[in-house]
């Protein structure tokens, strides 16, 4: 048996004894009496009666063995800042923070919401809850008023932490006035907001008596001691809401104990990430790539993070190289999206810095095409780790394991299922998958520790939306659609709802994508299921092109909506052929990448887009619309 395979096997068969040691990995006030408490499925307490603190373990216990080591680099190039924080200065802001948390009123178990743009006090302002046992809820950024006062209202928070403004493309983005027009429409707003003013919006408003200024507070509790609130193992650290990009989001709630030891043992064994390196990773803290690889992960294995407020172009598509020769960057987590950008600028970009400091290059959030795959990688001479997860588990459930064993990389395969993880390929009955059979994504509970452990305020619908898929046998349906083949890797084939049914032919969007990126032509493409009168559903395509000659009159138009259509045909079959190929110059994405499928397919079935709160361009919804209507 491989090193991968016996791993996985023994976190499984042996799961108690497996976790135990990775619990060795983070310090513990008082050891776990029990280190899975299964009694109440499919909720599970991960290192029951075991007491520890997330801010101890990520920044005291680094602070007290090598105060001047890196612990957090801010970057923007949007202001022109730049900022580093060894662990022990890290400390002191953290405490001055959770001072000044303390002076507001805030004790263990309230809510604290986190509204913030990617600057220092963003990563103070979760660690200080972290310290004293609050709860955080980063709301990201990019969420305009009603989408944060849901949240408001969902997680009631005591005390909302935000900033005067953002920039993005240097242009200002307000903040203050967005938690100003939240808070009058929430029912529960707090009674506090603390704003760390940046100078960007001059004339923000100011409700006397609730919004308070950072710096004043902070010049008064320059020598803080806050000690550290141990927490029992199961006390929710955090609330984090999931992307919504197919429904109504829900607040998962992760805990304190197994989420650490989760973490800590996925820098290791997935990230290989040692104390006194860096880790890059270009996501933003409101989603969950940023509590577990910007703030949570790195500072826990003892590594300075990066936390970078900017975009991959600006000052040009160099900059990201740039961070990560100046830092000596050794571990860099992205999104297949942002890489897809960067192929369509000049390559000279990826050879003008020294990157041999780079191990591995991590993509997860959306899937990672075979073509995107090989392009990068071939750029950097580095593997690249596509990794498949969710809001929900906080870390990868599907992955290369490097740390055990160095693996081939299959193009377009996130590979194998990470420990902890009993992930099986399941039919719609119930059955397991054979190899190369397409089904659903499960997970055999109990959960390994770092997954949700509930949503928030809600225990019954985390058992409905999560474990009913099947009566028999209960499992965590992720409602993903994935095939697993001969040699155990796995592909990512879509979300459940994004299957396209032709003719009784069940075909993943993923697969037709993967199809028309074969063609040199294409640099991007999202394929949606349009209903059709005869058989049922059609697939239909938009398409960027990496040349817009290839596309700039009607005949090299239809001209190349045949050939990518000979391309389907041919890798494929007939079946898959999308019933239009139509080209554009961008697709409707989040902020974080994802792309709006439902939107896509709303406005192609002649339906109204729907929310459209975190988009990153409004404009490819225009053209799609146009394209639609040519
Ligand atoms: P919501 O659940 O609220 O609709 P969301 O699912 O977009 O939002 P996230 O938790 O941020 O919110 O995204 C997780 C999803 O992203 C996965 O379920 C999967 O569909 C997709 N995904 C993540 N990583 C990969 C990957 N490596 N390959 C393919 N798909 C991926
Ligand atoms: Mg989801």
């Amino acid at each position: 048996m491989t090193m991968y395979k016996e791993f996985h096997r023994r976190s499984i068969d042996k799961r108690d004894e497996f976790w135990a040691e990775q619990a060795g990995l983070i310090d513990w006030n008082k050891p776990a009496e029990q280190i899975c408490d299964f009694s109440n499925p499919p909720f599970v307490k991960w290192f029951k009666g075991g007491e520890t603190n997330l801010c101890f373990n990520a920044v005291d216990r680094h602070a007290a063995q090598r105060p001047n080591d890196r612990a957090l680099v801010y970057i923007s190039t949007e202001t022109d800042e730049e900022k580093v924080y060894t662990f022990a200065e890290l400390q002191r802001e953290v405490e001055r923070m959770a001072a000044i948390y303390q002076d507001l009123g805030v004790r263990k178990g309230d809510r604290v919401l986190i509204y913030m743009p990617m600057i220092a006090e963003a990563a103070f302002a979760m660690l200080a809850c972290a310290r004293i046992g609050a709860i955080h809820s980063v709301v990201f950024g990019g969420f305009a008023a009603g989408s944060l006062a849901t949240r408001i209202d969902d997680a009631k928070p005591v005390l909302m932490v935000s900033s005067d403004a953002g920039m993005r493309n240097g242009k200002p983005v307000p903040y203050k006035h967005l938690v100003d027009e939240a808070c009058k429409l929430a029912e529960f707003p707090p009674q506090k907001v603390l704003i760390v003013d940046r100078g960007l919006d001059k004339g923000f408003p100011k409700v006397a008596g609730r919004d308070i200024d950072y710096a004043e507070l902070r010049a008064r509790h320059m020598d803080a001691k806050v000690p550290v609130t141990w927490l029992e193992s199961s006390e929710p650290s955090y609330i984090l809401y999931t992307s919504g990009t197919t429904g109504k989001p829900k607040g998962v709630q992760r805990d304190t104990g197994g989420y650490a030891v989760a973490l800590a043992a996925s820098m290791k064994h997935i990230f290989t990430g040692d104390a006194g390196e860096t880790m890059f990773s270009t996501s933003d803290i409101g989603w969950v790539v940023g509590h577990s690889y910007i703030i949570y992960g790195p500072l826990l294995a003892g590594m300075a993070t990066v936390m970078y407020e900017g975009t991959p172009l600006r000052p040009d598509a160099g900059i990201w190289w740039q961070i990560v020769e100046k830092y000596k960057v050794t571990v860099m987590f992205s999104a297949p999206t942002a890489v897809r950008v960067l192929k369509k600028q000049d390559p000279a970009f990826l050879k003008k810095y020294d990157l041999s400091s780079l191990k591995h290059l991590f993509l997860a959030g959306e899937p990672l095409d075979e073509t995107t795959h090989k392009w990068i990688m071939d750029e950097l001479g580095i593997p690249v780790i596509d990794n498949y997860w969710q809001t929900e588990t906080g870390w990868p459930m599907l992955s290369a394991i490097r740390g055990i064993e160095k693996t081939p990389i299959k193009y377009g395969s996130p590979s194998f299922p990470v420990y902890g993880y009993d992930l099986r390929i399941f039919r719609e009955d119930g059955t397991e998958c054979g190899p190369d059979e397409k089904g659903i994504v499960g997970v055999v509970p109990p959960l390994p520790p770092g997954c949700l452990s509930t949503v928030w305020g809600q225990d019954d619908r985390f058992v409905s939306t999560y474990f009913t898929l099947f009566k028999d046998p209960v499992i965590f349906s992720s409602s993903d659609w994935g095939i697993k083949d001969a040699d155990g890797y796995h592909t990512i084939l879509g979300r459940m709802d994004d299957v396209i049914n032709v003719a009784g032919h069940r075909l993943g969007t993923r697969e037709i994508e993967e199809a028309i990126q074969a063609h040199a032509a294409i640099a991007e493409v999202a394929v949606v299921g349009v209903a059709d009168q005869l058989k049922g559903q059609m697939p239909m395509a938009f398409a960027v092109v990496k040349d817009a000659s290839r596309v700039d009159s009607a005949e090299k138009r239809i001209e190349l909506e045949k050939e990518v259509m000979k391309t389907v045909d041919n890798l494929l079959g007939a079946i898959a052929r999308p019933a239009r190929v139509h080209f554009i110059s961008g697709l409707p994405k989040t902020r974080s990448g994802k792309m709006l499928r439902r939107s896509i397919q709303a406005l192609a079935e002649g339906r109204d887009a729907g929310d459209l709160t975190t988009i990153d361009d409004p404009s490819t919804l225009e053209q799609i619309r146009s394209a639609l209507a040519s």
